[in-house]
C-alpha cells in the first residue's frame, strides 16, 4: 500500500496521510464507471438536472468546510478558497441546466427526416493539477456528468482533500454509485491508466505543457478525445493613454493572485515606453502593499507556494545576475514563502520571459507602439490570457483581436466566468471549457436519417 502525506504549505505540518490508489484499483474504478454509465445516460433529463442541483446545494451547504480544507491543503487565502468552492456550486447549477437543453438539429432533407443527437462519450477521465483543485475539477466533471457521461477524477497528489470531499458530497446528494469517483493517486499510475485504458473515452487534463503533450500523444493511440489546459505566459499590456494609477494598482493582483500559481497569471507586464518609469514608480508601492501571510487570515492577499520543491523552481528564475526592480514582503518562520518579485529582463530570450514561472515573479518590459506591443505579447509559445489597459476603445478592440490568446480582458484582469468559454491558443491548450458549449466537449454528434 502506497501512502502520501498531505502537507500544509503555510506551516509545513502534516495535515493527514492518505492511501494512494493503485493501477489495479484504477482499472476497477473505470470498469465500475463504465457499468454505471448505462443507467446514468438513461436517467430522464429533468431527473439528472435535479441531481446536479442537489449536488450544487450540498456543495453550498459545505462551502465553508471545503474552503477551510483548501486553506489547509493548498495554502489558498480563505477569500480565494471561498470563491473556489462557490465556483464549484455555480458550475454545477449551470450544468444542471444542460440535460434539458442538449438540443440537436432537424436538418431539411429529401425523402425523410434528418436529426442529430448529442450522445455521451462514456467514461471521462479528469486529471487535475494542484493550483486550483476545486474549480478545475468541477469544470470537467460538471458538464461531463450533465451530458450523460460517468467520471473518474484524479486530483493532484499534493492536493487531494477537497476533491475527495466533493466525491462524498455527490453521493450524499443522490448521484448514483460509480457515476462520479475520485481516485487520489499518482499521475504516473492513475493518470496514466486514464490515457491507456480503452474504456476511458476522453481525458481532460490541466497542468504542465510537458505532461500535456505526453497525454495527447498517448491518447492518439486510441484516437481518444482530449481537452488540454496547459501553461501560460500572459501579457498585461499598459498603453500610455490608460488610467495608469488603476493599471499599476491592479497589476500585482493580475499576477500574484494564488502566489502566481495560475495559468492565467499576467507574468509579463508590457508598458509603453513614454510612461515606463512612471508606471514602475506607481507599481512599487502596490507590490510592497500586497499582504502576504497566513492564508487563513481574512485580510491576507497572498499565501505560500505549494511545496519546497516548487519554491526552489520559482527561485531558480531569479539568478544572481537578474535585475530585480523591487520585491514585496514575506513572513518569517515555516512555510514555503516567496515574496512578490518584479524583475527587469535584459533580453527577450531571458528564461523569465520565455518560461512559465508559476510563482510570484513578474517581468516588466517596455514597448514602442501598438504593433510592437502585439508583437511582444505574441512572442511566446503560449496563448492563454492577457489584459489590455487603454482608454481608446478602437485600440482595445484592435489589440484584443491581435493578441493570440483565448481569454483577454480590457481594463480588468478577470479571466474566468463559468458561463463564458475558457481555453488556450497555441501550446496553452486544446479545446475549451465552461461557457455555453461546455457540454458539447463531452458528446459525439450523431446524425440519423429516417426515410419517410
Ligand atoms: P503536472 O506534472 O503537469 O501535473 C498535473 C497533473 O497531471 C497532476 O494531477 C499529475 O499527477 C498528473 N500527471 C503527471 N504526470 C502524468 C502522466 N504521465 N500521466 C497522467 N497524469 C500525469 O504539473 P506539476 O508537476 O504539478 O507542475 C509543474 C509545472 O506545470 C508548474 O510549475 C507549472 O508551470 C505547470 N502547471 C500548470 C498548471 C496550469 O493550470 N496550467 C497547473 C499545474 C502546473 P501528480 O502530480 O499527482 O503525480
Ligand atoms: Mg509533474
Amino acid at each position: 500500500m502506497t501512502t502520501t502525506q498531505v502537507v500544509n504549505p503555510a506551516t509545513e505540518q502534516v495535515v493527514t496521510t492518505l492511501e494512494l490508489v493503485s493501477a489495479a484499483e484504477t482499472d476497477a474504478a473505470i470498469e465500475r464507471a463504465q457499468r454505471a454509465g448505462a443507467d446514468w445516460r438513461a436517467v430522464a433529463p429533468g431527473d439528472r438536472a435535479r441531481l446536479l442541483r442537489r449536488f450544487a446545494e450540498a456543495v453550498d451547504a459545505n462551502l465553508e468546510q471545503l474552503a477551510q480544507l483548501e486553506v489547509a491543503n493548498a495554502g489558498h487565502t480563505i477569500g480565494n478558497a471561498r470563491w473556489e468552492a462557490g465556483n464549484v456550486r455555480d458550475v454545477l447549477h449551470f450544468a444542471a441546466g444542460i440535460p434539458e437543453r442538449l438540443l440537436g438539429n432537424q436538418i431539411p432533407v429529401a425523402g425523410g427526416v434528418d436529426i442529430t443527437f448529442h450522445e455521451p462519450l462514456g467514461v471521462v477521465g479528469v486529471i487535475v493539477p494542484w493550483n486550483f483543485p476545486m474549480p478545475i475539477a468541477a469544470w470537467g466533471f460538471g458538464p461531463a456528468l450533465a451530458a450523460g457521461n460517468t467520471v473518474v477524477l484524479k486530483p493532484a497528489e499534493l492536493t487531494p482533500l477537497t476533491a475527495i470531499r466533493l466525491g462524498e458530497l455527490a453521493l450524499e446528494a443522490g448521484v448514483p454509485e460509480g457515476v462520479f469517483q475520485v481516485l487520489p493517486g499518482k499521475g504516473s499510475v492513475v493518470g496514466r491508466r486514464f490515457v491507456t485504458h480503452p474504456a476511458v473515452r476522453k481525458v481532460v487534463f490541466t497542468g504542465s505543457t510537458e505532461v500535456g503533450k505526453e497525454i495527447m500523444a498517448g491518447c492518439a493511440r486510441q484516437v481518444k478525445r482530449v481537452t488540454l489546459e496547459l501553461g501560460g505566459k500572459s501579457a498585461n499590456i499598459v498603453f500610455a493613454d490608460a488610467d495608469l494609477e488603476r493599471a499599476a494598482a491592479t497589476a500585482p493582483y493580475g499576477v500574484f493572485d494564488n502566489a502566481g500559481q495560475d495559468c492565467c497569471a499576467r507574468s509579463r507586464i508590457l508598458v509603453q515606453r513614454s510612461v515606463f518609469d512612471r508606471f514602475l514608480e506607481l507599481l512599487e508601492p502596490a507590490v510592497r502593499g500586497v499582504r502576504v501571510g497566513d492564508p487563513s487570515a481574512e485580510s491576507t492577499e497572498m499565501g505560500p507556494l505549494i511545496s519546497a520543491a516548487h519554491r526552489a523552481r520559482v527561485a531558480s528564475f531569479v539568478e544572481p545576475s537578474t535585475k530585480v526592480a523591487f520585491t514585496g514582503t514575506q513572513p518569517d518562520g515555516p512555510g514555503f514563502w516567496y515574496p512578490p518579485t518584479v524583475v527587469l529582463p535584459d533580453a527577450p530570450s531571458d528564461r523569465v520571459l520565455t518560461e512559465e514561472v508559476f510563482g510570484p515573479v513578474v517581468a516588466v518590459v517596455p514597448f514602442e507602439d501598438e504593433a510592437d506591443a502585439v508583437r511582444i505579447a505574441n512572442d511566446t509559445e503560449y496563448g492563454l490570457s492577457g489584459s489590455i489597459w487603454t482608454n481608446n476603445v478602437g485600440r482595445a478592440l484592435r489589440v484584443s483581436r491581435g493578441v493570440e490568446a483565448g481569454n483577454l480582458s480590457v481594463n480588468s484582469h478577470s479571466s474566468v466566468r463559468y458561463w463564458t468559454p475558457f481555453g488556450g491558443f497555441k501550446q496553452s491548450g486544446l479545446g475549451r471549457e465552461l461557457g455555453p458549449d461546455a457540454a458539447l466537449a463531452f458528446t459525439e454528434t450523431k446524425n440519423v436519417f429516417i426515410a419517410t
